[in-house]
């Protein structure tokens, strides 16, 4: 689980990502305006470019596929952070700010990262005040990444690769459409087995409020990285995609205890049997560059016709 994915160098002849940034008051808005003066402290640009910079190949090339990233205003009012449309990538500004602030996060208060309803005040758990986030880290933060912030991205840039057509034969379904087309034809088995077995359409719906802390256990064992990945297969592999990213090529581990009695871990859910035939999936993406062409073939013709009982048959595997 802890292999370090180091890739050859690369030359870019590209943008740099800050190149693409375009701080608007609205998300419509045709004028770019620079950062104002009031928030020059935050490493806006420094941090998408590092975020560029360490990231694995596949990254690099969904931040190629991005035209723009827009920073808009009032985005937050909606409880939105990100979000992309097309080849946009957009940013509620205060959230980004607040993605920002955390430096050194280590030594925080490991609320935090990713889930951010898991804070004190919390809506969605009863006893979400005696919820812990615990980061844990395989090697020391030596370059200054923001992770919180890291996740966000990289899983705004997960939806760039999941509908990229250089990537996917079928671009306008995802990579986990065989999941959908599963759960639709299974609906019994998808409902019977797990709470959270199958996709919802609405996040409302699938986590509401004052819930027992308990549904993190199932959580744990079911075959979603997170609650939010459960509202359609483009949300769960970009949820998923996001945490590989930052498990595998960053370190970034979490565990949400309670009472020092651990109800989800990262690395233990990675081991799911409900989670391998998506991590075959993600990893198979995420190493897409070093596959041959009869090895992609291979794999997407599994993805055009659900392959093998929805696990696909004959994917080379990194080491695995
Ligand atoms: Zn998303």
């Amino acid at each position: 689980m802890w292999l370090q994915y180091r890739q050859p160098p690369l030359k870019y002849a590209i943008q740099r990502p800050q190149k693409k940034i375009c701080y608007a008051e609205f998300p419509f808005q045709d004028r770019c305006g620079p950062l104002t003066d009031s928030y020059a402290a935050y490493p806006v640009e420094p941090q998408f470019d590092l975020v560029f910079e360490k990231s694995p190949r596949i990254i690099k090339d969904a931040f190629c596929a991005v035209d723009e990233i827009r920073v808009v205003k009032n985005y937050h009012l909606t409880g939105t952070v990100a979000f992309v449309r097309g080849t946009t990538i957009y940013f509620d500004r205060q959230k980004l700010f607040y993605l920002l602030l955390r430096k050194n996060e280590e030594a925080l208060p490991p609320t935090q990262y990713r889930w951010t309803w898991l804070s004190d005040e919390s809506r969605y758990f009863e006893d979400g005040s005696d919820l812990e986030m615990v980061l844990k880290f395989t090697e020391p933060n030596i370059w200054g990444l923001r992770y919180s912030f890291a996740s966000v991205l990289i899983h705004e840039l997960g939806h760039i690769i999941d509908t990229n057509a250089a990537f996917n034969s079928r671009p306008n379904l995802g990579f986990f459409h065989c999941e959908f087309a599963h759960q639709a034809l299974n609906k019994s088995d998808y409902q019977s087995r797990n709470a959270l077995a199958g996709y919802e359409a609405i996040f409302s719906d699938i986590l509401g409020v004052g819930e027992s802390s308990e549904r993190l256990r199932d959580l744990d064992e079911a075959g979603f990285n997170s609650f939010y990945g459960r509202n359609n297969q483009f949300e769960d592999f970009a949820e998923l995609f996001a945490a590989y990213i930052m498990l595998e090529h960053f370190g970034v581990s979490y565990s949400i205890t309670k009472q020092d009695e651990a109800l989800f871990d990262l690395v233990t859910h990675f081991q799911q049997p409900a989670l391998q035939r998506k991590l075959n999936i993600v990893e198979s993406i995420v190493n897409y560059h070093n596959l041959t062409e009869a090895e992609r073939q291979a794999f997407q013709a599994d993805m055009l016709a659900c392959r093998g009982d929805f696990t696909p048959s004959a994917l080379p595997i990194n080491g695995k």
